[in-house]
């Protein structure tokens, strides 16, 4: 299937890393010119230089989506590079732990924000952009939206929120012809992933117990394979698909785990 993705121009939150690098690479493999910021610098020139390598398109914005104002900046300078948007994929996050006892409600804030406020705020400062090219967005939620995972009440909340966001999104873009999706990842090795399982005492047995719990061939959930899903759904070959949650997780939120 062609994707008519070429020469789409694709910004990615976070796309130097973990799930973000893969919906970058599978966006340039498919032709079009993804857009990567993410404030590791060194993750996003190797990764960018990989790319090149292989004789693929890229680009980097290196920023901290901090504040409302780094996220206007991330827009901008994304938008000059070549003119236009095509596609904004809201992807960056962190897990970070904060619960309902072991946490306070400052912390609490700081968590939202870290993994929510970019979401809104790269989508209102690229819709002018999005109009003009009838764009299309992608949501990274978690499957901690709808099991909880417990310990992580920012994170769960600013997850939740990117859900009914999704959908809020969808409903009032409808007349400008700009599709709002969501996908829901669940157990998918990244760096992230990787820091996660290491605070754990026995970090293989936790990865083996995990991969155990996953219904469908009983393995985590590679990146490429959230990226295929993310990149057809920005692609021109979803045209009609609007306001879906899309579980790539091997079936772990709704399928019996205990096969
Ligand atoms: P990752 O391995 O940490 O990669 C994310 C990249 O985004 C990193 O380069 C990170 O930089 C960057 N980043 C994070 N916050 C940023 C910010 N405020 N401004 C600019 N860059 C930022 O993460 P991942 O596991 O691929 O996760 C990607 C998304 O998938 C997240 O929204 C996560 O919640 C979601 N998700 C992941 C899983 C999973 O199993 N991995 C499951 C469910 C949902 P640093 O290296 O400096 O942090």
């Amino acid at each position: 299937m062609n994707l008519d993705m070429q020469d789409k121009v694709i910004l990615i939150s976070g796309g130097a890393a973990g799930i973000g690098a893969a919906i970058a690479a599978a966006s340039a493999r498919e032709g079009a010119i993804p857009v990567i910021i993410d404030r590791n610098e060194a993750a996003a020139r190797s990764f960018a230089e990989t790319l090149r390598a292989e004789g693929l398109r890229c680009e980097i914005v290196l920023l901290d989506l901090k504040t409302p104002d780094d996220c206007r900046l991330a827009a901008e300078d994304a938008l000059r590079l070549h003119g236009k948007i095509d596609a904004l994929v809201n992807n960056a996050g962190v897990n970070d732990g904060v619960g309902l006892e072991h946490g306070n409600p400052e912390r609490f804030l700081q968590s939202v924000n870290a993994n929510l406020m970019h979401y809104y705020a790269l989508a209102h400062y690229t819709l002018p952009a999005l109009k003009l090219t009838k764009g299309s967005i992608v949501n990274i939620a978690s499957k901690v939206a709808l099991t909880g995972q417990g310990n992580t009440s920012g994170y769960a909340a600013a997850k939740g929120a990117t859900l009914a966001l999704t959908r809020e999104w969808a409903v009032e873009l409808l007349p400008l012809g700009i599709r709002v999706n969501a996908v829901i990842p669940a157990e998918v090795m990244t760096p992230l992933y990787r820091q996660w399982i290491a605070t754990f005492p026995e970090p293989n047995e936790k990865l083996k117990s995990i991969e155990r719990s996953i219904p469908l061939e009983h393995r985590l959930t590679t990146p490429e394979e959230i990226a295929s899903t993310v990149v057809f759904l920005l692609s021109p070959r979803s045209s009609h698909t609007t306001g879906q949650f899309l579980h790539v997780d091997g079936g772990y939120v709704h399928l019996d785990r205990t096969l």
